[in-house]
């Protein structure tokens, strides 16, 4: 029996942090594997698409929606952690920061960085998230995947070509079901003390409680995005609804009713101006979806 309800025509803006998308053409979130075998099997057999979303905090939808089935993984939970090995064993809807403070409750060092990044395990590890020189890969020994076809598949880490705010995921079409990461004991007040300290960094200096994507390009090394746009006078122009945050430049915010049309027309502005000024082309980190 599945607990999952299958739905029609539903907006997708409150399946991303930005706030913005149109609808699904349908939408589930499963909470295991059979179910998620469950609707493999009913793509196939309807001959539709699959777009599969996290907790959306890279995502920028269109408008206009996505067509086929939206497989939102934020429901797939559990987490095991051994505390004396450091060993971790995660379903991939589990949400990184939730992650992040039970390790470091556990005295386990290795995930301080990922206190303030609001996407789930899956999207960390596709996306190979990271911040201040730590990424979800450093510490990633293994997923297992299903594909669209469904095959299951158990993947070492370093089969991945993780780099930069990449892995072989984006080009692939899998699914990530779990994840086994391994984290060092270290001395937990002070891995607290850390953790807290980030989380305290990011509020100051992100604009952490307006609707964002976080970064909304990549940064080209050795520069940083953000710079780039603040020395051309851009914090605050507006598109619309689409805002470049006052607070971090890389950051686009939904400041009122922002529409994806807003949110690409302000992208392609940035990357224009920035381009005039510095030769550079900025790429984005943001994954768009139904365009
Ligand atoms: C306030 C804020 C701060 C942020 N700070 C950072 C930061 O410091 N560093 C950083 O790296 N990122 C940051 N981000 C961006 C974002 O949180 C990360 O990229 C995150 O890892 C995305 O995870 P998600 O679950 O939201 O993935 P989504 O945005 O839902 O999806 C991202 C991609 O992963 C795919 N995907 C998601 N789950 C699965 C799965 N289970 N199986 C297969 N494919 C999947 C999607 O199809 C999509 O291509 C920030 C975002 C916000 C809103």
């Amino acid at each position: 029996m599945n607990s999952f309800q299958l739905k029609k025509n539903i907006s997708l803006s409150n399946f991303t942090t930005w706030r913005i998308g149109g609808p699904a053409e349908w939408i589930a979130e499963p909470k295991n594997n059979e179910e998620i075998k469950y609707l493999i099997h009913w793509i196939n057999k309807k001959k539709i698409s699959c777009n599969i979303i996290g907790a959306g905090s890279n995502l920028l939808i269109n408008d206009k929606g996505i067509k086929g089935l939206s497989l939102c993984m934020r429901q797939l939970k559990g987490v095991q952690i051994d505390k004396n090995t450091g060993v971790i064993e995660v379903f991939s809807g589990e949400m990184l920061p939730t992650l992040a403070r039970r390790a470091a409750s556990y005295g386990l060092h290795g995930l301080e960085w990922a206190v303030g990044i609001p996407g789930t395990i899956g999207g960390a590890i596709v996306m190979n998230a990271g911040a201040q020189g730590h990424c979800i890969s450093d510490h990633l020994e293994s997923i297992t995947t299903i594909s669209l076809t469904g095959e299951h598949q158990l993947i070492k880490a370093s089969n991945l070509n993780f780099r930069y705010r990449y892995s072989l995921l984006q080009d692939e079409q899998l699914i990530v079901v779990s994840a086994r990461l391994k984290l060092q004991p270290g001395h937990p007040e002070k891995i607290r003390q850390i953790t807290r300290e980030n989380l305290h960094h990011r509020v100051r200096t992100q604009p952490y409680k307006d609707q964002t994507c976080g970064s909304v390009f990549r940064n080209p090394e050795p520069m940083k995005a953000a710079r780039l746009i603040e020395e051309i006078g851009l914090k605050g122009f507006r598109i619309g609804g689409a805002e470049i945050s006052k607070i971090h430049s890389n950051f686009i915010i939904n400041a009122n009713k922002a529409s994806s049309y807003d949110v690409q027309e302000l992208i392609k502005y940035i990357q224009k101006k920035v381009f005039d000024s510095y030769g550079i082309l900025l790429e984005t980190e943001v994954k768009q979806c139904g365009f």
